[in-house]
């Protein structure tokens, strides 16, 4: 299956919390799981189906590729080298998420969210150590230097992203610079580095029938 191209915020509604994929709209009253809290459609405001085991197991794996902007090939590809990794499987899948380049450039504010980063590194604006990458599934390590590296003027100004995205924290495991527009991995991400409630585990039990 391709990537959804529908409206994104009836993504939210379906899975009944925000997934915080429209960038600076989500955190104001105008995003629509404030507005509608309940399922998209002609039956939504009814009450919520009860799902089985195997549901909440498949909505929490749903969650968490939307979240990433990732499609099932990707993400089972990741889940694979969590499981063959040292350490907790569930946890090691979000660790390895969290260290794609996109998802890097948008929690330093570059982006607005994670889809218009993905846009930016597919553009070739960032350079990693140096040297430009432009593939957003690019797995950063500790000690990497983020930044934007372009001559020419990005059609997405990242200077404006970064003032709107001023009032969100880059995580404890990134350091940014706005005025160098530069940023570095600290150490690898930790499962409390993410904010948004994740039941890896649920994912887990999934892959692991
Ligand atoms: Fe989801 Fe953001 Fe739309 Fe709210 S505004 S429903 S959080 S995408």
């Amino acid at each position: 299956m391709g990537r959804y191209t529908g409206a994104v915020c009836r993504l939210c509604r379906r899975h009944g919390e925000k997934l915080f994929l429209k960038g600076t709209k989500c955190q104001t009253e105008k995003c629509a799981v404030n507005k509608r809290a309940y399922p998209p459609g002609q039956h939504g405001e009814g009450k919520r189906k009860k799902l089985s085991n195997y549901g909440v197991q498949l909505k929490e794996k749903q969650k968490v590729k939307r979240i990433y902007g990732v499609l099932e090939r990707q993400f089972r590809k990741y889940f694979e080298v969590a499981s063959k990794t040292k350490g907790v499987t569930g946890k090691v899948l979000l660790q390895l998420l969290e260290r794609r380049l996109d998802n890097v450039v948008f929690r330093m504010g570059m982006g607005i969210s994670r889809s218009q980063a993905r846009q930016i590194v597919r553009h070739n604006l960032i350079a990693v150590n140096s040297r430009r990458v432009n593939i957003p599934s690019y797995l950063v390590d500790k000690d990497d230097v983020i930044e934007i590296k372009s001559k020419d003027k990005p059609k997405i100004k990242i200077k404006d992203n970064l003032e709107l995205s001023k009032d969100r924290t880059v995580p404890s495991w990134l350091e940014f610079s706005a005025t160098e527009m530069k940023g570095k991995v600290l150490r690898l991400p930790e499962k409390t580095d993410i904010q948004q409630p994740i039941q890896e585990q649920l994912i887990v039990e999934l892959y692991s029938k």
